[in-house]
């Protein structure tokens, strides 16, 4: 690795695995397009691997930080998030992504979104969403649409899926966005600017599962909403962004899939900004006191 922080071109194979571990994601699963939007991201944005911290759940998403050479910390169901926000306290240097799925994230540990939303903590938050929980073999997930049959709902689901865009928002999270799998390109642009985001940043990933999803849609044909001539609406205004969030989650499950970028508040302080301004958490990471022989413990 180069010096820290020193400007160079970073090439995406540097976030590869030196014994490289040979995904066991299925063929055309959608968790490829996060790995590759991952490190095609961390690459155009300069980072070291040793920069990164990479906090995942449990899921056929939480093998990412297996693929993803940074650190890695690969946690118990659902709790990605409080991980990831301890890292990021005692070290707030780290460069902190968390990740999980659609059960991991929004069912599990729900509490903890809302939470790590709430409080804009300073990390870019993954959730692989394929309507399903896919590991344990396609039971019906927190985003699977009502109707949906699995074997713990063999009679079609009868419940409404969560609005996990619109719950981002209402909780409090300063950058949201949705993109897909199939479309790469503005996945990793999306990426890019979740990581350089100061607060939380949650980016729905849509990842299809053909292997236990097979009725699903493959998020394709997507649309953009910001290429789109048909959406016009300003991402820094909460009202505009709440109408199309709701807009997207609701034409998702009537077969347009809609993704981009649906709100950035750059104006308010990300937690450690906050907490720092205050002068209440000091500048100098937690974890670097600990090697500051000059120190006095109090
Ligand atoms: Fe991907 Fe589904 Fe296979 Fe898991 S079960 S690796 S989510 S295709």
């Amino acid at each position: 690795f180069s010096a820290i922080g020193e400007d160079r071109e970073v090439d995406r194979d540097e976030f590869t695995p030196g014994v490289e571990p040979q995904p066991t994601w299925c063929p055309g699963c959608g968790d490829f397009g996060v790995l590759k939007a991952l490190k095609g991201a961390m690459a155009e944005l300069g980072k070291d691997p040793e920069e990164i911290l990479l906090a995942t759940g449990i899921g056929c998403s939480g093998k990412l930080n297996s693929y993803f050479d940074s650190y890695g910390f690969h946690t118990i169901h659902g709790r990605s998030l409080p991980v990831a926000r301890a890292a990021k306290l005692a070290n707030h240097d780290l460069e902190v992504v968390a990740a999980g799925g659609d059960g991991d994230g929004y069912g599990i540990g729900g509490n903890h979104f809302m939470h790590t939303a709430r409080e804009n903590h300073d990390m870019t938050y993954i959730v692989f969403n394929n309507e399903v929980f896919g590991l344990t073999k396609g039971q019906t997930s927190p985003t699977s649409p009502k109707g949906h049959k699995s074997k713990t709902q063999p009679h079609g689901s009868a419940k409404d899926p969560i609005r996990p865009l619109s719950l981002s928002l209402t909780s409090g999270a300063s950058y949201v966005a949705r993109t897909a799998a199939v479309n790469p390109n503005q996945a990793q642009e999306i990426l890019v600017e979740a990581i350089e985001h100061d607060g939380f940043a949650h980016v729905d990933f849509l990842t299809q599962c053909p292997t236990w999803n097979k009725d699903a849609k493959q998020y394709v044909p997507y649309v953009d909403v910001q290429e789109s001539e048909d959406y016009d609406f300003d991402v820094t205004d909460r009202r505009e962004a709440q109408e199309m969030m709701t807009e997207t989650e609701e034409s998702l499950y009537e077969g347009t899939v809609l993704t981009g970028r649906y709100y950035k508040d750059e104006d308010r302080p990300s937690y450690q900004t906050e907490k720092q301004s205050r002068g209440d958490m000091p500048d100098q990471p937690v974890a670097e006191q600990y090697f500051d022989e000059d120190k006095e413990w109090e």
